[in-house]
Formats: C-alpha cells, structure tokens, sequence
C-alpha cells in the first residue's frame, strides 16, 4: 500500500464497486471523454491498484483523480452503495500529501476562504474591480472564476453575527459561509427574513468560520478538520443548522467524519431550500397566489446527488407562483464544482456550455439554482438578461410583490 494519510481510500469502500459499470452513463467526465479512467468504476479500479501496490502514486494515477468532479452522479444509482464522495476526499487528500506542486494557486485560495478578515478584503477589491470595470485584468484562471459573480455595489451587510426572530419555533444556526456572506449576502438576507418570519429564532454565531468544504474537496484534509471542529464548537447547541449553498449543507451533513461530536450538527443540518420549503409546506409560510410565468431550476449536484434533495426548490418556486421548467432530466452537473473551473478549465468549459444550452433550449429567461458556484457557471455561459438567484430568493421576491413592498 503506498498511502500515507490516515484518509486514504479504505479498502471496505474499494471492495464495495462491483465493477457492474451502471454508474458510467451519468458521469459527466465518462460522457464527455468516453474513457474508462475517467469513469467512476475506473476511478475506484486504479485507487485499487495503487491501495494494493500493483502501479506507483504517480501523475497518471493523480490525473485520473483530479478530472473528477467530486458531482456524486454516480453515488444514487450505485447498487453496491459505494461511498464515492468518501473515497475521493481520501485519494484528493494523499495528493496534497504525495504531490503537493499540483496545487499551487488552489492552496492559496482554500486558505482564504477560512479567513473572513481575508474574504472581507477580496469582496472590497472585487466590488471596486466590477465598479471599474477591471475584472478581467485579473490572472486569467481567476478572471474566470469571478466573471459569474453578482455585482457586489449595494449589497446588505454581512449576515455573520445576526441574532433576531420570534423563536416560536426551532432555534437555528445559520452557517453564513465564506463566499457567501462575502459575494452572495442577498442569500442569506433572504434566509434571515424567511425563517425569522416562519417563527424561528436565527443566529448566526460570531466564532464560525468556512464549512470547510472547499479544503475537503481539494485534498486538505487537515484544514478540514479543523475547520469543522471550530464549527461543531460553534454550533453544537443549536436545534438545527442551516447552509445557505448546496455544497456548505451537504458537508455540513458529513461532519461526522470530519469532527469529533460532528455528527451532532451533521443530524441537525439543512439546506436552506429544505428549511423554507418545509415552512410552507406547514403553513407557516404562504403559498402565493397568481402566476408569475416559467423559470428554470438547475439541481446542485451537492443538493440533487449527495443530499438527494429535488423536491424542495420546485415547491418554493411553486409556492411563489412560477412553473417549474426542468431542464436536465438526469441532473448532470454543470462543471463549476468548486475550484474545478481553475483546476479543469477545458472539462468545466465544455459543461458549463452543455448546462447553458439546455436551460436557452427551453426559451426561459429565468433560472433558479441552490448554489453559489453553480449560480456562477450559469452567469457566465448565459447571457446577461439571463437573470440566475437562489429559490428562496425567487420566493422571497414574489412575497414582497404581493405584499406591496
Ligand atoms: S455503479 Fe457502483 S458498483 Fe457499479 S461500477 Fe459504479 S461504483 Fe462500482
Ligand atoms: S463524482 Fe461525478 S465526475 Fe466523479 S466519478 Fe462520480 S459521476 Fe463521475
């Protein structure tokens, strides 16, 4: 065996692929290269091969694990239940051990994003960039990540440290994460509102810092533990926790390998889109009358595949008064997937154009989506009167114009 972190690809997680090849139609990677190395099954087959020592750790074995998206398509229809998110994490962490070159830039940007003094800074200087046009002057890698982001100018305050509502109900811990309470605020305005008004008290506590999601995915597996440790402290008395981006809620949902006592805000999380759906569906937020057109709803491999979460944004859309346009019937995942689009440019490209596609095939010119990287992607492959928000911020939007404010 030729591992050297204690997060290393298990063998009772290896051994669980039966090598039946059902997971190869939905990866996005397999049908877009036709390769079996960039397939799931051949993902797991050559961690095999390195975890018994028949080939080295080496490049190819490094490129095979970095085209990968981490989207979990392959995880729903895997009878073997393979935990292949679990696997990734662990054969991404020995890459940052075994070949720690690979990752220059992305090291740069994770350890930025646990640092809000830092995210403060770089929400500032993006905000005057966008304001002089000056954008596009950043490195090219980075030009390309910040294209899809909302304009900053005018944005509500940041959420972190907020404590206010009724409390007829739950208490609840909102993780304001690191881009998001920097880049997308009207998000987790809106979630502030919502729930405040569903009869929950919010708070979003002081000592937290970054789910820890993005280190996860990229292989920092030491940075991810601490970060959810400082997280679990944070949170650990709340009756729920609540993640305003698709990707934060789901790894708040595995905490528990990331943390000791993490299970315990692992069993309370929730994505946003859930927490408010469920407030209408029990009333205790309206369903809003009239029809307010089509939209679209693009499914967050983090929210579709790895929370197996579909029914919550098409209810708060519905609730609000819009039909629901689907637009990709088997959820393939649109290539933003964290820092892929740095890491993988050429792959997140071609998926980026292939999502953008099928959302313009149906003529709608409003699209909804649960995550702040996903919202990116699509901003940048649609046009600009394409508009792109979160579903609660569809509701939300609809919920004032009922009420006239
Ligand atoms: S579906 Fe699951 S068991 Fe079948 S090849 Fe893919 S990972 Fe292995
Ligand atoms: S996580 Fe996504 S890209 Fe990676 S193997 Fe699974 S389906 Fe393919």
């Amino acid at each position: 065996m030729t591992w050297v972190t204690p997060h290393h690809p298990k063998i009772e997680e290896l051994n669980a692929c039966v090598q039946c090849g059902l997971c190869l139609p939905v990866c996005p990677t397999f049908r877009a290269t036709g390769r079996e190395t960039a397939s799931p099954r051949g993902r797991l087959h050559a961690m095999r091969a390195v975890h018994d020592g028949v080939v080295p750790f080496d490049e190819t074995f490094a490129g095979i694990i970095d085209l990968c998206l981490g989207c979990r398509a392959c995880e729903p229809v895997c009878p073997g239940l393979v935990p292949y998110g679990r696997a990734l994490e662990g054969a991404r962490a020995e890459i940052v051990a075994q070949a720690p070159g690979r990752r220059g830039r992305r090291r740069r940007l994770v350890k930025a994003a646990s640092s809000r003094r830092l995210m403060r800074a770089g929400g500032a200087l993006l905000s005057l960039a966008q304001t002089l046009r000056l954008t596009g002057a950043a490195p090219k890698s980075l030009a390309r990540l910040v294209s899809g982001a909302r304009r900053l100018r005018g944005r509500p305050k940041p959420t972190v440290g907020h404590a206010g509502g009724p409390g007829r109900e739950a208490t609840l811990g909102l993780l304001t994460g690191c881009v998001q309470d920097e880049w997308f605020r009207p998000v987790n305005a809106a979630a502030v509102e919502l729930l405040e008004m569903a009869g929950h008290r919010v708070e979003a506590p002081l000592a937290q810092v970054c789910c820890g999601a993005l280190a996860a995915h990229d292989g920092r597996a030491a940075a991810a533990c601490e970060l959810a440790a400082v997280n679990t402290a944070a949170f650990a008395s709340y009756d729920g926790v609540v993640a305003t981006a698709a990707g934060c809620s789901a790894h708040l949902a595995e905490y528990s390998h990331w943390a000791d006592g993490g299970a315990r805000v692992a069993s309370r999380a929730a994505d946003v889109t859930k927490a408010v759906a469920l407030a209408i569906r029990e009333r205790r937020l309206p369903t809003l009358s009239g029809d307010r057109g089509p939209i679209a709803v693009q499914d967050p491999c983090h929210l579709r595949h790895a929370q197996r979460e579909t029914w919550a944004p098409r209810l708060v859309l519905e609730a609000a008064g819009y039909e629901v346009v689907e637009v990709d019937e088997a959820g393939l995942c649109c290539g933003a997937a964290g820092l892929y689009a740095i890491a993988q440019p050429e792959m997140s490209e071609t998926l980026g154009n292939q999502k953008a596609d099928q959302i313009r095939s149906t003529g709608v010119m409003r699209t909804a989506s649960a995550n702040s990287g996903c919202e990116m992607q699509l901003r940048r492959h649609l046009t600009d009167d394409h508009e792109v928000a979160h579903p609660i911020e569809w509701y939300l939007g609809a919920l004032r114009e009922d009420q006239g404010r």
